[in-house]
């Protein structure tokens, strides 16, 4: 399928650009594109294009407003020191995409579209990519029903759409340690539910939890198993690593409740290269506690495309913390090492980048 281009005649001015790449923030200012492609029962997916980046018309009726059909996927375009443009594995990302498709009873989006749409995207709006520091381009693809119908069932029209977002560092105030709290009162994914789909409904039902751990002065929120309340699974958008004394990475087995994320598989794959022996296995609750006590946990990190690496310093629950306010050094090394391959600074030995432009 083409994919028309329909270049915005009142881009943003080169001024009010580097203003906004001077310090772009997270997810606040979006690029002058954004690619949107319709599709419908019959006639399936049609009507490819790159557009003005602006608002939409929707019906007050659209199913997504009612019952919340949508997906979502995050990956970044990242300027490397020659001026190309690189994404990091995007065919991940559309598989994942297509994997929440699936769970949420949407069509799938062929990765072909997937791809090309954000190739497309960040060629037409390359001179948003910003160079230096940890800066990116954050690219949003997302589907949602878009069916003027209030019956209950799978709609019968999407529109998948992709907008572009010039990032910096996602925790303001750089790489530093954030606390967070044990959620004991609201689960965020069980067995047969949606835990391993990025869609937006998780998001919404973990947003009670997360502001209760603003309250208690913790960045994110950990949540444990639905069943047993007992083992350990993940942040709300980002997954967790533990470093043991004795070499060991460990991370949680997925296993339907887990996003997948696509950090965290890499760094599956890194750690062997860092003299580190990853496992996938369940850590529970005491174990984490009694781990940082004793020494034998020596580090902690959440993991996402967003936040790339970030060091866990406490955790908090009702009644008691473990941690310090330390970086650790494995987490330091391991996030460094992810980086310069992003970054075309480390040679890419597992074929994860792609030339965009
Ligand atoms: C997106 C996401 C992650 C991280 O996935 P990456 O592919 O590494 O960005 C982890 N947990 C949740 C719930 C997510 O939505």
């Amino acid at each position: 399928m083409e994919i028309s281009i329909k270049p915005n005649p009142a881009c943003a001015s080169q001024e009010a650009r580097n203003q906004i790449l001077a310090a772009p923030g997270f997810g606040k200012f979006f690029t002058d594109h954004m690619v949107s492609v319709t599709w419908s029962q019959g006639r399936g997916w049609h009507d490819a294009q790159v557009m003005p980046y602006g608002p939409i018309a929707m019906d007050p009726a659209s199913a997504v407003l009612h019952y919340a059909q949508e997906i979502f996927e995050g990956l970044k375009a990242y300027r490397h020191a020659d001026g190309s443009v690189w994404s990091f594995r995007p065919q991940a990302n559309a598989q994942r995409f297509n994997r929440s498709a699936a769970r949420l009873a949407m069509p799938e989006v062929p990765e072909d579209l997937f791809l090309r749409s954000i190739g497309e995207l960040v060629k037409i709006d390359a001179a948003w990519v910003p160079s230096g520091g940890e800066n990116s381009m954050y690219l949003r693809p997302f589907m949602f029903a878009s069916e003027a119908f209030l019956g209950v069932r799978p709609a019968n029209e999407y529109k998948f759409m992709v907008i572009a977002s010039p990032v910096g560092a996602y925790f303001s105030g750089g790489v530093k340690p954030v606390k967070i709290w044990l959620s004991s009162n609201y689960a965020r994914a069980a067995f047969g539910g949606t835990g391993a789909a990025k869609c937006g409904g998780n998001y919404a039902a973990g947003l009670l939890a997360q502001m209760e751990a603003s309250e208690r002065g913790c960045e994110q929120v950990c949540f444990v198993d639905a069943t047993e309340h007992k083992w350990i699974e993940e942040l709300g958008g980002m997954n967790l690593y533990f470093v043991f004394k004795d070499g060991t990475l460990v991370t949680p087995p997925t296993k339907g409740t887990i996003l997948e994320g696509i950090t965290r598989g890499s760094l599956l794959a890194l750690a062997g290269e860092q003299g580190l022996k990853p496992v996938e296995r369940p850590i529970s609750v005491d174990e984490w506690r009694s781990g940082v006590t004793s020494g034998a946990i020596t580090e902690v990190f959440a993991c996402g495309t967003a936040a790339v690496i970030t060091p866990v310093g406490k955790l908090v629950w009702e009644g008691g913390a473990v941690g310090d306010e330390k970086m650790g050094e494995t987490t330091l090394r391991l996030r460094n090492a992810l980086l310069d391959i992003q970054y075309g600074r480390a040679p890419d030995r597992h074929g994860w980048m792609s030339k965009l432009c």
